[in-house]
This record gives C-alpha cells, structure tokens and sequence, in this order.
C-alpha cells in the first residue's frame, strides 16, 4: 500500500492522479491533497479519495472552506499555508508525492518532497527549470526518487535502458533524444492572424485537456521549450543531445535514438493517466482508464520541424537553457507573467514571446548557488516583465 500526497488535486493532473488513485483502492491511500482556489472541487475530492488532510494554499478561503466541508460532512482535517504544504510532503507516512501545482508556486513543496526523499512525481516542470543543478543535487543527496510525469519525459523514461546511467548517453549507445510535440492548436493558422488569437482559442488543444496556463505554451511552444530545459536536466543532456520534432497527431510521446540505427518510441493515445500510473506503480504496470490504441484507426503519422517564425518562444527558451540557469529562471518568470497577462485579456498573443525576449535579453546572467538566490532571480525577473507589460498597455 503506497500513502499519496497529490500537490495541487484540483488541477488537471490531479484529477486524473485521483482518478487512478481511486480505481486501485488496495493499493494507494491518499494521506494529504491541496488546492488553492477551486473550493468546490477540492471538498469534493476530499470526501471521493476519504484524504486524511486537505491543504488550502491561500488561507482567506478557510472560512468558506470549512462551511463547504461541513455541508458535505467530510471530516479531512483542514489545514493552511505554505508551511502545511511542506508539511504534508515531507510528513513520515508519506512514501509518494505527486507534484502537480502550476507554475513557481510549485518549487518548494515539490523540494521539500526531495528533501524527504519521497518518490516524487514531477509533473511541475516549472520547479526543474527553474532550480535545475540545485533540485538536481538535492535529488541526489536526500536519495529521492524522482520519476517524470511530463507524458514525454515519462515516454523518453521508457525508452532509456534500465541501467542508464546519468548523463552517459555514450555508454547506452544513445545518440539522440527526440521530443516530440503537437505543433498545438496554431499548427496551421497563418502566421499574419496571430495577433487576433483569444485565450479560449489558445486553451482549445487539439490533442490533449489541460490546465489553461500549459495550454497557452503549448500553442506558443514554450510548452516544449520549458520540456528541452527539463529533460537536460532530468537525463542530464546536453543541449545538442535534444532534438524537437513536431508531430501533430500526438501518438508518440518522445523517442530515443541508438547508435546501430534503431529508435524506440512510446506510444498510446493522449491521456496523462498513461504517465500518472507508470510513476505511480513503477517499476510495474496498472491499469490506468485509457484506451488501447486502435491501430487501423491511425490515418496520418507525420513529423516535421518546428518553424522558428511560428514558435519563437520554443527558441528563446532553447537559446535560454544554452545560456544557462540565471537565464533558464527569468524567461520562466517572465512567461508565467505574459501567458497570466494574456489570458486576462492584458495582452496580445504574440506580445507573450515580446516579454519573454525582452527579460531575457535584459535580465543579469549571474551564478545561482542557492534557492533563496533563485526565487530572488525569479521575483526579479517577474518585475521586469510587469514594467514591459504596462509599456505595452
Ligand atoms: P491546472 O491549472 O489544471 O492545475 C493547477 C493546480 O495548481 C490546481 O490544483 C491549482 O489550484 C493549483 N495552484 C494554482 N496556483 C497555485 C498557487 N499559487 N499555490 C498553490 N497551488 C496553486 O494545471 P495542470 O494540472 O494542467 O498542470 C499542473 C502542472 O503539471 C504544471 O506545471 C504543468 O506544466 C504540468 N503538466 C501538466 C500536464 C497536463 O496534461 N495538464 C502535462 C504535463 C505537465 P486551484 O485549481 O484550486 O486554483
Ligand atoms: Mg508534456
């Protein structure tokens, strides 16, 4: 019996983390879950995963929180703030945290899981790119078990050998990783509308039912630019060992090249519980809800390469992992700050790669030796892109 903490349940990811959860009851308790403004759906969660404690990241909800508990006569134990967060992380019953709150806001619960030396299942990319090395390191020394929930770092996971060894891609005779992505809803949009583009159509997927934050860098690609950044540094990869490859059907998942001539893929439909339950029961298998492929059903298998002119986000945040993690930090800041801008109707689509350019190019390429230094890194860089939003204003 594995005892879950699912960080951000609320969420996209979370909800489906409580959907497997709960079709294998013998095997997963759920000791804590957390949400932050969805109050509803957290109480509902609440009573269907019977959660041991229910963590409100803001805690001016309390009061309404706990009128809706008692209405629905759930007795979860309510707890609030950021400490309660590390707390239920880092908490002696828990062997697995799923890290699945959006954004900055992600890094230090999902730290503190390292720090406890938890499985921790990263589906925050956020936190990686932010903090790599350090995160990295922390993984390291508390002997943490990080296992990626991202569909194409959970594929490329997959399609490692068992015994990779950290950065060796040589000794496993790999040559190449090759990530793959959607192209998102603006594949085939002339580029000449892009500024008319509203946040419902950036949130409209073709493929895949997200949270709306990762659903406009999915149509800007820096979805996949944050996923370069992150698969360096969860396989240890240098920038030239990725290569992104568009592939709009979204079967494969990513792929690993191999010095004979082989590539060995990942495939299954587009449904994140595939990835939830491989991290959640690994190393062996559970069913997970989604359907098998249907392989006569696959008209089109098509790959191309990404247009820098389409998705110019996906090459400022690869330009931003070569320049190292200063830089990997600010453009982080910088997009969350554009992508919240855009989709209260602040902003222009295309002003997103604007700020994102603009902070990258004039935030200071310094040394980041600590999370406190970080999260400084990342508060600055979040002013910098408010003061070029209000100039676009
Ligand atoms: P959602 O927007 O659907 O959910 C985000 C979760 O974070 C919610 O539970 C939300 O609470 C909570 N949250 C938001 N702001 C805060 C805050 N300031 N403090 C604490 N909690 C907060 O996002 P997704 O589930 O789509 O994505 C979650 C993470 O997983 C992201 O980092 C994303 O990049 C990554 N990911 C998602 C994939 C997907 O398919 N959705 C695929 C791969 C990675 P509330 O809703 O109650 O406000
Ligand atoms: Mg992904």
């Amino acid at each position: 019996m594995r005892t879950i903490t699912v960080l951000g349940a609320t969420g996209s990811i979370g909800q489906n983390t409580i959907d497997v959860i709960s079709r294998h009851p013998n095997e997963f308790r759920v000791f804590a879950i957390t949400g932050h403004s969805k109050l509803d759906a957290l109480v509902k969660l609440a009573v269907q995963c019977s959660a041991r404690y229910v963590v409100l990241s803001d805690p001016d909800t309390y009061q309404d929180f706990k009128s809706l508990m008692q209405a629905a006569n759930c007795h979860s134990e309510i707890l609030v703030g950021a400490q309660a967060l590390d707390d239920v992380c880092s908490a002696p019953e828990v062997d697995t945290v799923m890290s699945a709150i959006v954004g900055a806001a992600g890094l230090l619960p999902t730290l503190s899981a390292v720090r406890a030396g938890k499985r921790v299942l990263l589906a925050n990319k956020e936190s990686l790119v932010m903090s790599g090395q350090l995160f990295m390191n922390a993984v390291r020394e508390h002997k943490a078990e990080l296992l990626p929930i991202d569909s194409e770092h959970n594929a490329i996971f997959q399609c490692l050998p068992r015994d990779f060894e950290y950065g060796n891609l040589e000794k496993s005779g790999i040559t190449k990783i090759l990530l793959t992505g959607s192209g998102g809803p603006f594949r085939s949009l002339p580029e000449s509308s892009f500024d008319s583009i509203t946040p419902d159509q950036a949130c409209a997927h073709p493929n895949w039912t997200m949270g709306r934050k990762i659903s406009v860098d999915s149509a800007s690609m820096m979805n996949k630019g944050l996923e370069f950044i992150e698969a360096k540094w969860l396989f240890g990869l240098h920038e030239n060992d990725i290569e992104v490859v568009l592939h709009p059907q979204s079967t494969i998942h990513s792929m690993v090249q191999y010095i004979d001539g082989s590539v060995i893929a990942q495939l299954g439909n587009p449904d994140m519980r595939t990835p939830i339950s491989y991290g959640l029961s690994y190393p062996q298998r559970i069913s997970s809800g989604v359907e098998a492929l249907d392989f006569p059903s696959l008209a089109d298998f098509t790959f191309s390469k990404p247009s820098k002119s389409r998705y110019p986000n996906l090459y400022l945040a690869i330009e931003a992992c070569k320049q190292g993690q200063s830089a990997t930090t600010a453009i982080n800041a910088a997009n969350e700050v554009a992508v919240d801008a855009f989709l209260n109707g602040r902003i222009k689509f295309t002003d997103i790669a604007n700020i994102n350019e603009q902070v990258l190019q004039k935030s200071d390429s310094i040394e980041l030796t600590s999370i406190a230094q970080v999260l400084e890194h990342d508060e600055q860089a979040r002013s910098l892109a408010k003061t070029i939003l209000r100039k676009l204003n």
